[in-house]
């Protein structure tokens, strides 16, 4: 579903952030990338959905190679590719379904939901989406007032709610204490298994990687050092 070809990225125009990756994910794989800060893990997520441009290669989703889209059908992709990110990206005044239906309406619909004005089916969607994170009750309360792990938790059901082929997470557990990131990868797994996601995602830690992903991809220097199995990792990785 997605191949990265010849993949170089650059935001100097002389330092390589992605250093000519190739590889190629299927649909419903649990990947997990590692490597130590610096390495160009956010890099690769981000030029996967394209909010960073390369300097050269391709990357297909669906034998589509996106770097040859214009605007409006980049946002189109887009829409097939739910982001997570480290500091949960809310809007932290609006309640908890206004912040997942802008995953579904895209922003606007925070004025459209003050009005009333989404239909059953948003409203469906978007409270199956807080029912598979566990935050049903927490629907109508306002983002600040829930703890990190639960923001975390909207920040999954928002990209539930857009109904994706893939989710990419850059480092969606590196602000959250170990019990609660272990929750958050549960759910990460339940996503993965029940609805056959694509999940890639970025890792600080590399046990929680080994615990929880099918597959590993290590970074060093933006290039590949590792891809494959997690149980033919080595254990200096
Ligand atoms: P990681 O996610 O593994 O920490 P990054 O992808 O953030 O790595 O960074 C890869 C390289 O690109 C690093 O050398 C970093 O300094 C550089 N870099 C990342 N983001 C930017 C940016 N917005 N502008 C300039 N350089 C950047
Ligand atoms: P529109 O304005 O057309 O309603 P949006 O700009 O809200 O659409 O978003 C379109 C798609 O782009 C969304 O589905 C989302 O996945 C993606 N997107 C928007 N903003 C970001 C962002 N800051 N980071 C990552 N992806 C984003």
């Amino acid at each position: 579903m997605l191949k990265i070809e010849d993949l170089t990225v650059s935001y100097d125009g002389k330092t390589l952030a992605i250093d000519n990756i190739n590889t190629e994910i299927k649909q419903g794989e649990f990947v997990g990338i590692i490597g130590s800060s610096g390495s160009g893990k956010s890099t690769l997520l981000k030029s996967i959905n394209l909010l960073v441009k390369p300097l050269s290669g391709k990357v297909y989703i669906d034998d589509v190679d996106i770097t040859k889209l214009n605007n409006s059908q980049l946002r189109n992709i887009r829409r097939q590719i739910g982001f997570v990110f480290q500091d949960y990206n809310l809007i932290e005044k609006s309640t908890v379904i206004d912040n997942v239906l802008i995953g579904r309406l895209g922003y606007k619909s925070s004025l459209k939901s003050f009005f009333g004005l989404f239909n059953d089916e948003d409203y469906e969607s978007a409270s199956n989406a807080l029912k598979q994170v566990g935050l049903s009750k927490k629907m109508f309360e306002r983002a600040e007032e829930l703890s990190g792990g639960q923001k975390q938790r909207v920040a999954i059901a928002k990209t539930l709610c857009q109904e994706p082929k893939i989710i990419l997470a850059d480092e969606p557990v590196s602000s959250l204490d170990i019990a609660t990131s272990q929750s958050i990868m549960d759910y990460f797994k339940v996503i993965n298994d029940e609805k056959n996601i694509t999940i890639m995602i970025n890792l600080h830690d590399v046990n929680l990687a080994k615990k929880y992903c099918h597959r590993i991809i290590a970074l060093k220097n933006g290039k590949i050092l590792y891809d494959g199995e997690v149980g033919d990792l080595r254990d200096e990785l």
